[in-house]
């Protein structure tokens, strides 16, 4: 049995595919004497794509961000050129029967170990291009040699080191059930995948790739964080029945869809979606979800083989309304850096703090033209929205100052003026902030002016305050939502939006966790944006609780002065409350 942090709640049974990155877990094959042709024969495929792929970024890049953002891929393609590193990987094949892909990780080792003696910055940086360059030829090897994924017997559980956009991609419609990663925590790509689907999973399980290989069954409980492999037969079958009582209660609880969300005395509450993307806005309707509260557009972006130009988003913008028709829908604007980047965007540029650097809304005001093609598409895409009896909302991430909220409403002003002068159909949609900087919180008041509505994206909020790394297992007792110092900062901004009488809503994480939605319901929060998959559970939890009660229960929750005290006693609660939801493990 292996511990992690469970990320996704649910228990699954299935079989494990082992996603390898040659960085992780390097082919150990040899290859016969009658296999070195073919081997090379696809290198060069690889290659070629691989060049494809650059030149074909470069032109779209040139044309979209700049000359100046362009660059890159020419240094890539000049990587990919050079005679020594192709000349390595060919002697290697051929005379030692390495695999191309074992070849291109002893190939990055040894770079890794030449470039680790640098202190020059600009030559270690050299060194991720070098990676990138190597990470297209290896995907398009594994293109070539992929195992076919419905080869493999019963339910998938996907496991890796870190699920990457391109895995969802190459994954397709494959039947997983569960994931399991070595990296990551709860606000990581995997996580927010798995709750999206309503997959069980499980983060941060340090050395997992070197215990499981694919066709292993392999168990996921995504309650407690735990990951069991090759188990005997009586566990596997307890596992087995678990697995169906979880199923059982969530098919159960999904017929609430059609039910207004209410709480026990009869207050109506907002359930809105958290999606990523079209077949995220399908679910969100199947689930019940009363609108669209979150829209990370930043997957529209790295899944994008290039950069998807305006008519393109303005495709998925329009399909993301046809999948919700009539409802309110929050595009929320590229959220990128910290821990996600575009090569295209700043990778030359290092930082040795990027979750406090150059991330998100502070990016996109330093690509004007790139972010005003983004604007535009959402401002088209408005005009669809209301066509059909709905409403897009715009919401910028990362607010910290005033002048920035100001700034973006102009960036907004002057795309409607273009819009209008080239004819083109749109409308002026409200603008919001996102509330994740203490700065922003503290001001929250200020902020209001300027604003038209707040989203609270208390992962960020949460990490900021707790100054613990939303990423980093080391700090995950810090990075805690019911921590009273959070608890305090969300009561005053429910408040101040409340006596402002702007609509504010919550859409970290915490928006879809029952102990923390009862709290939030007692500060006086009645919108709350989660991944659709929690939103029959959610509407369940509020119909077992008056306002009253969660006045009552927020008032003493706060009174605690250490997370642990909170979290007992608001689990305590909730058991009392809800004692139905006992196989999700609520608490
Ligand atoms: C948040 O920070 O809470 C949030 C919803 O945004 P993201 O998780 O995409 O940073
Ligand atoms: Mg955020």
């Amino acid at each position: 049995m292996r511990k992690g942090i469970a990320v996704s709640p649910g228990v699954a049974v299935g079989t494990a595919y082992c996603i390898y990155e040659i960085f992780v877990n390097p082919d150990t094959k040899r290859l016969e004497d009658r296999e070195v042709t073919a081997e090379l024969a696809q290198y060069e495929y690889a290659r070629d794509k691989t060049t494809d792929d650059l030149r074909a970024l470069q032109k779209k890049v040139e044309a979209q961000v700049g000359h100046e953002q362009a660059a890159i891929f020419a240094v890539h393609e000049t990587i990919l050129r050079d005679a020594p590193f192709t000349k390595k990987v060919r002697d290697w094949v051929v005379h030692e029967r390495m695999t191309a892909q074992a070849a291109l990780h002893r190939l990055m080792a040894e770079y890794t170990q030449l470039f680790s003696r640098t202190k020059d910055e600009y030559l270690r940086d050299r060194l991720n291009d070098i990676r990138d360059v190597v990470v297209r030829i290896s995907a398009h090897l594994s293109d070539v040699l992929k195992p076919e994924t419905h080869a493999l017997p019963g339910p998938l559980i996907v496991v890796a080191d870190e699920l990457l956009p391109s895995h969802v991609v190459a994954l397709g419609d494959a039947d997983v059930h569960g994931i399991v990663t070595q990296a990551g925590s709860q606000t990581s790509h995997a996580a927010i995948i798995a709750r999206s689907r309503g997959i069980p999973a499980v983060s941060g399980v340090a050395g997992v790739l070197r215990q499981v290989k694919t066709g292993d069954t392999i168990i996921v409980d995504g309650r407690d964080g735990h990951v069991i492999v090759n188990p005997d037969s009586e566990t596997k079958s307890a596992y087995h029945k678990l697995e169906r009582e979880f199923v059982h209660l969530k098919d159960q609880l999904a017929e609430n869809r059609d039910q207004p969300a209410v709480t026990a005395d009869g207050v109506s509450l907002q359930l809105l979606a958290n999606i990523n993307g079209v077949a995220d806005a399908d679910a969100s309707e199947r689930m019940g979800a009363a609108g669209v509260g979150l829209f990370r557009t930043e997957y529209l972006y790295l899944t994008h083989p290039d950069v998807p130009d305006e008519e393109e988003q303005l495709d998925v913008y329009r399909r993301v309304v046809d999948a919700c028709p009539g409802r309110d829908i929050v595009i929320r604007t590229l959220d990128i850096g910290g821990d996600k980047t575009m090569v295209y965007l700043g990778r030359n540029y290092r930082e040795s703090n990027p979750f406090m650097g150059w991330r998100s809304i502070r990016l996109s005001f330093e690509h004007p033209e790139f972010f005003n093609t983004q604007i535009r598409a959402i401002l088209r895409a408005a005009a669809y929205a209301k066509k059909q009896g709905g409403q897009i909302r715009i919401l910028f991430p990362m607010i910290t100052t005033l002048e920035e909220v100001r700034r973006l409403r102009s960036m907004v002003r002057k795309a409607c003026k273009q819009l209008s002068d080239a004819g083109k159909s749109h409308v002026r949609p409200p603008v919001g902030m996102m509330l994740e900087v203490p700065a922003a919180a503290l001001t929250v008041r200020d902020m209001l002016e300027a604003c038209d509505f707040v989203s609270v994206g208390s992962n960020d909020l949460v990490q900021y305050l707790m100054a613990a790394d939303r990423d980093n297992p080391k700090v995950s007792h810090l990075c805690q939502p019911l921590a009273p110092a959070v608890l305090r900062v969300l009561s005053e901004v429910i408040r101040a939006c409340n006596e402002a009488k702007k609509p504010i809503t919550v859409c970290g994480e915490m928006a879809g966790q029952p102990r923390s939605v009862v709290l939030l319901l007692g500060m006086g929060l009645r919108s709350f944006s989660m991944s659709s998959a929690f939103i029959p559970t959610i509407k369940d939890v509020a119909a077992h609780v008056s306002i009253a009660q969660a006045e009552q229960l927020a008032h003493r929750a706060m009174e605690f002065k250490t997370i642990a005290q909170v979290k007992r006693y608001l689990d305590t609660q909730l058991r009392r409350l809800a004692p139905n939801l006992a196989v999700l493990d609520i608490a």
